[in-house]
C-alpha cells in the first residue's frame, strides 16, 4: 500500500484492471482502497487520496467501480463433494457445474475429496480425482485425500501425497464398511501425519453405535427422514469428537474436525483448545440454520433434502445459537459447506421407504459468502470475521495462503465486489446454478449480493451473468497447513 509511480506499474503491465471506490474488508480490518490489478496478481492496494493517476479510465484496460461496496477475497470453500459416489448413485454436480455455482456465489476456490476405499491404491483414486477435475472447472481447486482403507500402503502413500499438493487426510468414524477407520487406523494415519506434516480431518460421528440404532429404527417402522437425525443423537457427536481429540494428542497430529453440528461437540473442542490442543473446528451453514424440527421433520418425504451427516441438530436445544457464539470466539475456525447434492426426483427417492437409503448431502457451493453475510447484517458476526471464516482462515488453515484468501500484493487475483444494498432472494427460479432439481435454500432473502467475482485476474461473474468458462480452474499444489504447532 501507499504511494506507487504509474512508470513501476507500466513496466510490468500485462492486462491491468482497477478496481475503485470500495471498501476492502480483511481479517484485520476495512479500509477505503483501490485494488490494481496486474494480469492474474494484485498489484497493489492504492489510497485513493495517493492514487498517481489522473484518470484510471485512460490508464488502465479495466476499470471496477465498487463505490458503496466491499471488495473481498475470493470465498475458499474447504469442503465439497463434486461428483461424489454415494449409497449406489453420484452426486449431482459435476466439477463443471459445481465450479460454475460457486463463482456465482463469490467462492473462487473449493477443496474436494479425492476417495481411497479399502484394497484401492490411494494414488490411483488421487489420480481419479484429477481427471474428473481437469479442464473441468470454473475456478481453482486443490484436493483432500480421503482415507477408507488405512494400511501400510496407505501410509506411505500419504507421504507422496504430501509432496504432490495433498497435505491433508480424512478419515471416517462413521460409515462402518464404507468408509469407517477403526481407532487403530485413525491412530496409524495420525502418527503419519505428525510425521509428515499433514493436517487430519475427522468425521467425528461414532457410526458403529448409530448403525445400530439405525437398524432398531428401521425395523420399528420409523422410516421418514426425520429419523436419520434422531438415529444420529449428539451423544455420540460429542463422544467420537472427544475420541479423536484424545487420539490426536497422544500422536501429536494437529486435528481438524469437519462439520460439527452438536454444541457439545463444540464444547470439546473448545476445552481441548484451551488446554492447549491443536484441534479446529468447521461448520457449515445448514448448522446454523436449518433444524431437526423445520427441515428433517417436515412434512412427507420432504425431509429428504436435507438429510447429511452429522445431521441438523434441534432448534429447541439451541445448537444454532450456540454455533454462532463459537464463530464469535474463534473456536469454530471456517465455514465450509459439505456441498454434495443430489436430485430428489430419482436419487433422494432411493431412501422413500428407508432414511438409511437416503443419499446423504445438500447443496451450499453457491450461497455460502451470501448466507454468511446475513450474519453481519444480524449482528453475529463483524465484517472482518465474515471474510475470515469464509477466506482468509481456509487458505492459511490449508496451506494455500497468501496466494488465496486475502487481497493484499502479489497474491492471485481472486476478488469479490460485493454489494450490502443489493437482495437476494435464493429459489430454484431464481439464483440457481447447480445441477440439482431443487434449492438447498429455497425461500432465503439476504440482504447483501454478489455483484461481480474475479478469479485470477479474470472477471467470471457480473451482476449474475457467467462470464467464465470451464478450464479456467487451475489445480493447486497446496502447501502445509499454517496452523501446525
Ligand atoms: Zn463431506
Amino acid at each position: 500500500m501507499g504511494r506507487i509511480t504509474l512508470a513501476a506499474i507500466r513496466s510490468v503491465a500485462m492486462s491491468t484492471t482497477y478496481i475503485r471506490g470500495g471498501t476492502v474488508v480483511s481479517p484485520t480490518g476495512s479500509q477505503a482502497l483501490d485494488v490494481l490489478i496486474d494480469g492474474e496478481r494484485i498489484a497493489a492496494l492504492v489510497d485513493p487520496e495517493l492514487a498517481p493517476f489522473g484518470d484510471p479510465d485512460r490508464t488502465f484496460d479495466r476499470v471496477l467501480d465498487a463505490s458503496g461496496r466491499y471488495v473481498i477475497p475470493g470465498g475458499v470453500d474447504a469442503h465439497t463433494h463434486m461428483e461424489m459416489p454415494f449409497g449406489g448413485t453420484v452426486a449431482s454436480d459435476t466439477f463443471e457445474t459445481g465450479t460454475r455455482a460457486a463463482a456465482h456465489g463469490g467462492t473462487t476456490t473449493i477443496i474436494d475429496f479425492a476417495i481411497q476405499r479399502q484394497g484401492e491404491r490411494v494414488q490411483d483414486t488421487l489420480a481419479a480425482w484429477h481427471t474428473k477435475a481437469a479442464g473441468n472447472c470454473a475456478i481453482d481447486y486443490g484436493f483432500h485425500q480421503i482415507l477408507g482403507g488405512v494400511d501400510s500402503d496407505a501410509l506411505k502413500a500419504m507421504d507422496e501425497l504430501v509432496a504432490e499438493g495433498v497435505t491433508s487426510f480424512k478419515l471416517f468414524m462413521a460409515y462402518p464398511g464404507v468408509y469407517y477407520s477403526d481407532d487403530g487406523q485413525i491412530l496409524r494415519a495420525m502418527q503419519q501425519c505428525a510425521s509428515n506434516g499433514a493436517l487430519t480431518m475427522m468425521h467425528a460421528e461414532n457410526g458403529i453405535a448409530i448403525d445400530q440404532l439405525v437398524a432398531q429404527h428401521i425395523e420399528r417402522g420409523e422410516t421418514s427422514p426425520y429419523y436419520h437425525g434422531v438415529s444420529r443423537p449428539w451423544e455420540l457427536e460429542e463422544e467420537a469428537t472427544h475420541r479423536a481429540i484424545m487420539l490426536a494428542k497422544v500422536t501429536g497430529a494437529p486435528l481438524y474436525v469437519v462439520h460439527v453440528s452438536a454444541k457439545q461437540a463444540m464444547e470439546q473442542i473448545a476445552t481441548a483448545r484451551g488446554r492447549g490442543a491443536n484441534v479446529f473446528a468447521e461448520t457449515c451453514p445448514q448448522y446454523l440454520y436449518l433444524s431437526l424440527e423445520e427441515q428433517l421433520g417436515a412434512a412427507g418425504f420432504e425431509g429428504a433434502k436435507w438429510v447429511c451427516s452429522t445431521p441438523l441438530r434441534s432448534r429447541e436445544e439451541r445448537h444454532q445459537d450456540e454455533l454462532w457464539r463459537y464463530i464469535r470466539t474463534g473456536d469454530v475456525a471456517t465455514v465450509s459447506t459439505d456441498h454434495c447434492p443430489f436430485c430428489f426426483k430419482g436419487q433422494k427417492e432411493m431412501g422413500i421407504d428407508d432414511f438409511s437409503k437416503i443419499p446423504n448431502g445438500m447443496a451450499g457451493v453457491e450461497h455460502r459468502i451470501d448466507l454468511m453475510y446475513q450474519g453481519v447484517v444480524n449482528g453475529n458476526l463483524s465484517l472482518e470475521r465474515w471474510v475470515d471464516v469464509c477466506a482468509t482462515t481456509p487458505a492459511r488453515m490449508f496451506g494455500l495462503y497468501p496466494r488465496k484468501g486475502i487481497i493484499s500484493p502479489g497474491a492471485d487475483a481472486d476478488v469479490v465486489i460485493y454489494d450490502p444494498n443489493a437482495h437476494t432472494s435464493i429459489g430454484f427460479d431464481k439464483t440457481h446454478h447447480s445441477n440439482l432439481d431443487h434449492s438447498t435454500w429455497e425461500g432465503f432473502e439476504i440482504d447483501g449480493g454478489v455483484q461481480t467475482v474475479l478469479s485470477r485476474g479474470t472477471v467470471v461473474v457480473d451482476r449474475g451473468q457467467y462470464l467464465g468458462g470451464k478450464g479456467h480452474g487451475s489445480y493447486l499444489k497446496r502447501g502445509l497447513s499454517q496452523y501446525l504447532i
